[in-house]
């Protein structure tokens, strides 16, 4: 919790649920990165949070962005940011998206398929493109496997028509799932794009690009590995598979970025039990799955909670936590256990820790009327 976003919610009492994110963290994070991999570029994942001031800050900083649509090509042009320094990195584009990311100056695009690669060609000619390769996603609390690359096989015959066509084969990308805890994923996926660019340098393609995706952690309610630390194992894999040929490097960090750089307050709206001796109260608050806090499906993402006013000292028990909608999908958690003060009531404040990252953005427009998450960043 930083002073400044706890001074704010002090003095402003805002309208619940309202995410409040401090700019300095999302600073903090990007030079805490720079330094543990002082080599890589850094293409800030928009889809994390594209509120237009951390698009600005970042752009200022220096950064570089990964986009998955044209609107959010548009946003990071809106705060100041030069085309050169866009990626669309999404693998499954409409040609019209790609055709019109070209003429607003985009020239790096990602594949995973043929009918991908034609697209490009097609429609951005002269383009450099990379292709996304499969991970497992173990060891992710939020795996992104299956649905994006492909395997070794079909990205080395891909890479090798690319050569071939109206673009520049140009790099190798994957994405070890997010809020990844084991440093070792990056080095198995690292070793593969290694063996990938030697076989196709026999081939006569000569890769220069190596994109190591996002990933990197928040912290939730258990401890995470320091950034340094995927920094060192990082920097310790392209070495070992690289040798001293290091190619180009790149990052897209999203969660790791704004994650612990917002904080959410919410109003209890009811505590209830279903029945006289029920052992677990049910706690709704005013947020729930689709107004926010979407990646608590399957209790996949715990954020920390905090009730404001409470010492710590009363007595607590474990509760269900559910969000306000008439959807039954719409319960935070009730395998994970929190445990809340007894004399919780309706009209207490809690605080949803490290909710700066895949919230806002996650927020329904208006199911059953609530409207969308307000976000102010501070
Ligand atoms: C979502 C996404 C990211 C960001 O992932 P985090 O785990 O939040 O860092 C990076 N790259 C791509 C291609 C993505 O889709």
């Amino acid at each position: 919790m930083t002073d400044k976003i706890a001074r704010f919610f002090e003095e402003q009492r805002p309208q619940t649920p309202c995410l409040v994110v401090d700019l300095d963290v999302v600073e903090a994070n990007y030079h805490d990165l720079e330094e543990a991999l002082p080599d890589a570029k850094i293409f800030y994942a928009v889809k994390a949070n594209p509120a237009p001031e951390i698009l600005g800050l970042l752009t200022r900083l220096g950064s570089a962005f990964d986009t998955a649509s044209v609107p959010e090509i548009q946003m990071v042009l809106a705060a100041g940011c030069a085309p050169e320094r866009i990626s669309y990195g999404n693998t499954i584009k409409k040609e019209a998206d790609i055709r019109r990311a070209f003429e607003l100056g985009v020239r790096l695009f990602a594949f995973d398929s043929e009918a991908e690669l034609e697209k490009i060609a097609r429609a951005a000619p002269g383009a450099r493109v990379f292709c996304r390769i499969l991970t497992s996603g173990e060891g992710a609390e939020w795996p992104l496997s299956r649905k994006f690359g492909c395997d070794l096989a079909m990205a080395r015959e891909l890479l090798l028509k690319a050569k071939g066509m109206n673009v520049v084969p140009y790099g190798v990308s994957f994405h070890v799932g997010s809020q990844q805890k084991d440093l070792m994923q990056w080095d198995h996926a690292i070793f593969q794009v290694a063996q990938l660019f030697r076989e196709l340098e026999v081939l006569g393609v000569d890769l220069g690009m190596i994109n190591l995706g996002g990933g990197f952690p928040t912290r939730y309610r258990t401890d995470v590995p320091e950034t340094t630390a995927y920094g060192q194992a990082i920097f310790e894999s392209l070495r070992t598979h690289f040798g001293n040929r290091l190619p180009e490097a790149i990052v897209e960090p999203g969660r790791s970025m704004v994650g612990n750089a917002g904080i959410i307050e919410s109003e209890v709206v009811l505590v209830s039990r279903k029945s006289a001796n029920d052992v677990k109260r049910w706690v709704y608050l005013d947020i729930g799955k689709f107004s926010g806090l979407a990646e608590t499906m399957d209790e996949a993402i715990q954020y920390p909670i905090q009730v404001m006013g409470d010492d710590g000292e009363g007595d607590s028990e474990a509760v269900v936590l559910a969000g306000p909608t008439c959807d039954s999908a719409d319960v935070l958690y009730e395998r994970a256990e929190y445990k809340l003060p007894m004399d919780l009531k309706a009209g207490d404040r809690v605080r949803i820790h490290a909710t700066g990252a895949y919230t806002t953005t996650y927020s329904a427009v208006c199911f059953n009327g609530f409207a969308p998450l307000q976000q102010i960043c501070i």
